[in-house]
Formats: C-alpha cells, sequence, structure tokens
C-alpha cells in the first residue's frame, strides 16, 4: 500500500493562477521522501491539499489507501502537518500548545501528558514546557511545531521547509529526531530548497517546478549523475 497516492492533482487559485498542474506522485509506506523545488514550485499547495488546509480543483489524493474525497476525517488521522509558518497560540505555553492538539484529535488527558513529555523531552523542549510560544526561538518554534504534529502518532509525517532559517547545530539535531522517526515506522515527506537537506534525510525525492513533477527519483541515482 502507499502511503501516499496523489493522481493528476491540479489546483486553480482564485484568480486564476495555476499552482498545480497535474501531478502524479507515489509514496512508499515507510519513505523518507523529499519533494525539492524552487520558491513558488507547487510544494506548500501540494502538501496543503494532501493535509486538508487547501482544496484542491481536481484529481484524486489517498493516503493509505483512504481517498481524500470520501473520507477525509481518516485522511486527517493518518497525517501529521508540520506547518511552515505558525502564528496561532502564541500567548499559550509550550505544553498547552501539544496538549491542545491532542484535544482536538479527543485523545485523553492522561494519554496526552505522557506523549507530550516523551517528544517534548526528546526534542529538548521540556525545559521550556511552561514558555510561551512567542517567546521561543525560531528552532524552538519548528522543533515545538514537531512535537504538536506527533501527538495523535500519525502514519505520515508532512514537513514543510522544517529547517529554513536555523542553524546548523539545531539543524543537524532536527535531522537525527527525523531520522530515528522513520526508523521507527513513520513515514516521512517534506519539502525542502536545500538538496544538502534531502540528501543527508532522504531516500526518493521528487523535484517539482512550475506546478509540474520534473523528475522522480531516488537520491542515489540523483547524486550519481551530479
Ligand atoms: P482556496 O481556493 O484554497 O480557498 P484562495 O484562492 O481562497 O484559496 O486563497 C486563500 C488566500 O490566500 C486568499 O485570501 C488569497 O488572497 C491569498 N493569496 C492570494 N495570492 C496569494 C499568493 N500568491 N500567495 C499566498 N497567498 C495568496
Ligand atoms: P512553494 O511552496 O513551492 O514555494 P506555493 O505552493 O507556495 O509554492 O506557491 C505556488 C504558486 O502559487 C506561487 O506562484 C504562489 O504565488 C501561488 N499561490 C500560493 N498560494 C496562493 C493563493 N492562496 N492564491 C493565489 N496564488 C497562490
Amino acid at each position: 500500500m502507499f502511503a501516499l497516492d496523489v493522481q493528476q492533482l491540479t489546483k486553480v487559485y482564485r484568480g486564476g493562477f495555476q499552482a498545480l498542474k497535474g501531478v502524479d506522485l507515489q509514496v512508499q509506506e515507510g519513505d523518507f521522501f523529499a519533494l525539492l523545488g524552487p520558491n513558488g514550485a507547487g510544494k506548500s499547495t501540494f502538501i496543503g491539499i494532501v493535509s486538508s488546509l487547501v482544496n484542491k480543483t481536481s484529481g484524486r489524493v489517498s493516503v493509505f489507501g483512504r481517498d481524500l474525497d470520501r473520507d477525509p476525517e481518516g485522511v486527517k488521522s493518518c497525517i501529521g502537518l508540520v506547518p511552515q509558518e505558525f502564528n496561532f497560540n502564541l500567548f499559550l505555553p509550550v505544553i498547552e500548545v501539544v496538549l491542545n492538539q491532542a484535544g482536538y484529535y479527543g485523545i485523553p488527558r492522561a494519554v496526552a501528558k505522557d506523549r507530550a513529555e516523551r517528544y517534548l523531552r526528546q526534542l529538548d523542549l521540556w525545559d521550556r514546557r511552561d514558555t510561551e510560544m512567542r517567546r521561543l526561538s525560531g528552532g524552538m518554534k519548528r522543533r515545538l511545531m514537531i512535537a504538536r504534529a506527533l501527538v495523535h502518532e500519525p502514519r505520515l509525517l508532512i514537513l514543510d521547509e522544517p529547517t529554513a532559517g536555523v542553524d546548523i547545530e539545531i539543524r543537524r539535531s532536527m535531522w537525527s529526531f527525523l531520522r530515528e522517526l522513520n526508523a521507527q515506522g513513520t513515514t516521512i515527506i517534506l519539502t525542502t530548497h536545500y538538496l544538502e537537506e534531502a540528501e543527508s534525510l532522504c531516500r526518493n525525492i521528487a523535484i517539482i517546478d512550475g506546478g509540474e513533477i520534473a523528475e522522480r527519483t531516488s537520491l542515489a541515482i540523483l547524486l550519481n549523475r551530479l
């Protein structure tokens, strides 16, 4: 079964701009996959549609065999999204950001507290659990968004430019956390415009440009060619 199976996906924004022009993409369960492409290529639009934040214009999306049109709640329950921007909940303490998200998924409080502690410890945020989100650095906010996205233990974690603007030391620690999560069985898809990030983490990649998939290959093959 594919973790993600997308067929002929298009998106025309209001105003007429066509951001996706018939994208076909399959990602295997267990993969660590990078969607690579320049700014404006359609990466955020693509993952926005997969995670139900953006309406598609046409095409089919299925996540672990669940069709987005027929079973949107089923799809949502499989996915954890780490968005690129987060301008919500800025006055909430770190721990509450994670617990609120657990509440949204109907996870019992005791289970939620256990998971929040586990993920905040793993992401080096446990000491900051009472700090308001607006007081965190950029790298801390991104790590918090990862903990938040994992609280319902999704089978597929999607990250939009997870380490953009994060300094190299924090970036490396995020990378090792993600590698470990993938090794434990979580399928991961990230968007990036750093080839280095894809190279360090991912097995398979697609290059998207102008709303179209320009290339779909394994990283080993790509690097061999460069
Ligand atoms: P949808 O069709 O998915 O509902 P919309 O076309 O309504 O999306 O756009 C959502 C919002 O993003 C609108 O308020 C729109 O003005 C704004 N927006 C417009 N152009 C851009 C752009 N180039 N990049 C990001 N946001 C934009
Ligand atoms: P990327 O994530 O690869 O930078 P995006 O998916 O954010 O690309 O954007 C793809 C294209 O769609 C860009 O040209 C962007 O300006 C346009 N776009 C994004 N969001 C909207 C929107 N809400 N309304 C209109 N155009 C948009």
